[in-house]
């Protein structure tokens, strides 16, 4: 008797091999068959029909602080991920001194807009060192694993104090941050991460670490090469282009260790991206493993009236007047045409120009819609809309915005987009050194909802895509599975094969649909989230048991701690 056997499946194993007509056993949370299973389970899923995959590996979220409250996980468990990866782009909760707590959250709400007072609320901070983070981590049941990474800021904080973001350090300094990163890494971190963009700030100003200097990033690099595992991730305005890149070839020489760093087609420099392909598979020739991490759409502001930006969110009427009302009094209000002519009257009074161009970038702002379009066609755009139809832009993106009872949201994407397609980002998911991330969950929780990628990885790219090729389905399911837990080095998972872990989806593909993103105010104090709900996953399996079915929670909770270690 197996403990659990998913019968009559269409197998898509995570290793690429052509999908295959067969039955999954499980037993002691491990896979113990595969093919066609001729004894009984205590539990039996009927997958006749339905697609068995692996379950979900997103090595990019940001749930450092709601993993701490929070056994479910939302957005992410909805959409099958039995496996997440936190501690990404430098910010996280460990170490912590006594006292300090308050500058890791501002840090954390500053570049992930996660509520301050929910993480104030939520966290109850009963560790200061990263091993005691861990211990406290694996000591919580939750319905899919965790992996943890030690975040740059935090390190610098722990050991800098108030000099948290300069950037002279003593030798001494930066060999306790190095001790204190191999401390994190013995203790099962699987990576270390650092931010070195500007578009990363707090009230702090740029985020500490942001311009550290090649030799303090080796130092503490060189601590994950002495571990013998763990990955080295990186957000940076450079994209892995010099003067980068000499500092992450020595890192990659010196520790043998992976690199792994946000890669994107930048409007600003359309086609570097694939020159920094170019560079990377001349590492590779060499030994060298960078791995540029790339999304399976542009990561997309989604404005709104509930957001925490939209076009008219600066304009002096917005802000005085409307900005604090009930949303359903915001609409009456916006819908009275007086008070509608004199916002459209009005300029944005931000000083902030990036926010500035962001808000009226309207040739790249379009209708996000229910169902969800993330590949807009350019004539959908602001721009083209009010070419066409004789009306200021302004005027559409209002009228826009009051649809749906004020709940409509507008699809910004920050990059990926040049084109007004996604040929280039198809290019990027298929190059065979990238892999798949930068669903950011449990982040930007007023302005980006992106969890929700991997379920779109099969209803777009799979199944619905008309502007452009598809990507075939063994393949797309490797991307989330086999390939990102294989550059994490978590490698007990990834495919449906004798000996792997128990985590699998059960999927009907035909009726998977994602609904449009919505804003909650379900976090502590009431802070609010965006959140994407989803049909389709029949089930969710992890360890060999059934965290979610039909979509619902089952309550079962055998997700935990997945400790680094040397390979
Ligand atoms: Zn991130």
């Amino acid at each position: 008797m197996h403990d659990l056997v998913i019968r009559n499946g269409t197998v898509v194993d995570g290793s690429g091999r052509p999908r295959f007509a067969g039955d999954i056993a499980i037993d002691h949370g491990v896979i113990a068959a595969v093919g066609a299973v001729a004894g009984r389970g205590r539990r039996e899923i009927d997958a006749g029909g339905l697609l068995v995959t692996p379950g979900w590996v997103d090595v990019h979220t940001h749930y450092d602080g709601q993993v701490t409250w929070d056994p479910v996980l939302a957005p992410s468990s909805w959409h099958g991920v039995t496996t997440l990866v936190m501690g990404n782009c430098g910010v996280g909760f460990a170490p912590v001194r006594r006292g300090q707590e308050d500058f890791l959250i501002e840090l954390m709400e500053g570049v992930e807009d996660i509520p301050g007072t929910a993480l104030h609320e939520g966290i109850d901070w009963r560790w200061e060192s990263f091993p005691e983070y861990m211990d406290a981590l694996a000591a919580m049941p939750r319905v899919l694993d965790v992996a943890a990474q030690v975040p740059h800021c935090a390190i610098r904080a722990y050991v800098l104090g108030d000099r948290a973001h300069d950037l002279d350090l003593s030798d001494d300094e930066i060999r306790e941050m190095a001790r204190l990163t191999g401390e994190a890494m013995r203790a099962g971190a699987v990576g270390f991460s650092t931010s070195r963009t500007i578009l990363h700030r707090s009230r702090h100003g740029l985020v500490p670490g942001t311009h550290s200097k090649p030799h303090e990033l080796l130092a503490l690099g060189r601590a994950l090469g002495d571990a013998g595992h763990g990955v080295f991730e990186m957000v940076s305005d450079l994209q892995g282009q010099e003067p980068d890149l000499s500092w992450m070839r020595e890192f990659c020489r010196a520790t043998g260790r992976v690199l792994t760093f946000a890669l994107a087609q930048s409007p600003m420099q359309p086609n570097a991206w694939r020159e920094t392909l170019a560079r990377i598979e001349e590492l590779d020739a060499a030994g060298l493993r960078i791995v540029p991490q790339v999304p399976c759409r542009p990561t997309g502001m989604l404005y709104g009236l509930q957001s925490s930006l939209h076009p008219f969110i600066t304009h002096p009427t917005y802000r005085d007047e409307l900005a604090a009302l009930p949303l359903d009094e915001r609409v009456a209000r916006l819908r009275d045409q007086e008070v509608r002519a004199r916002l459209l009257a009005e300029e944005p009074s931000t000083p902030n120009a990036i926010a500035q161009a962001l808000m009226s970038n309207w040739t790249h702002i379009y209708p996000l819609g229910d169902p969800p379009d993330y590949e807009p066609a350019p004539e959908t755009s602001v721009a083209a809309t009010a070419a066409r139809e004789g009306r200021r832009p302004e005027e559409v993106v209002f009228d826009w915005m009051l649809e749906r009872d004020g709940r409509q949201l507008l699809f910004a994407p920050l990059a990926n987009y040049v084109d007004g397609n996604f040929d280039a980002l198809r290019e990027m998911m298929l190059h065979p050194r990238t892999v798949i991330g930068l669903s950011d969950g449990g982040a930007h929780c007023g302005l980006i909802c992106d969890a929700s990628m991997p379920t779109y990885l099969l209803t777009h790219w799979v199944r619905d895509r008309t502007r452009g090729e598809r990507i075939p389905l063994e393949q797309a399911v490797r991307l989330q599975t086999a390939n990102t837990a294989a550059v994490y080095g978590i490698s007990d998972r990834g495919t449906l094969e004798v000996g792997k872990k128990g985590d699998v989806n059960v999927i009907d593909l035909d009726a998977l649909r994602l609904h449009a993103p919505e804003m909650v105010f379900d976090l502590p104090a009431g802070g609010r989230r965006l959140i994407q709900k989803v049909e389709g996953y029949r089930a969710t399996v992890v360890s060999g048991e059934v965290t979610f079915e039909h979509g619902e929670a089952t309550g079962a909770r055998p997700g935990g701690l997945v400790r680094g270690r040397a390979e």
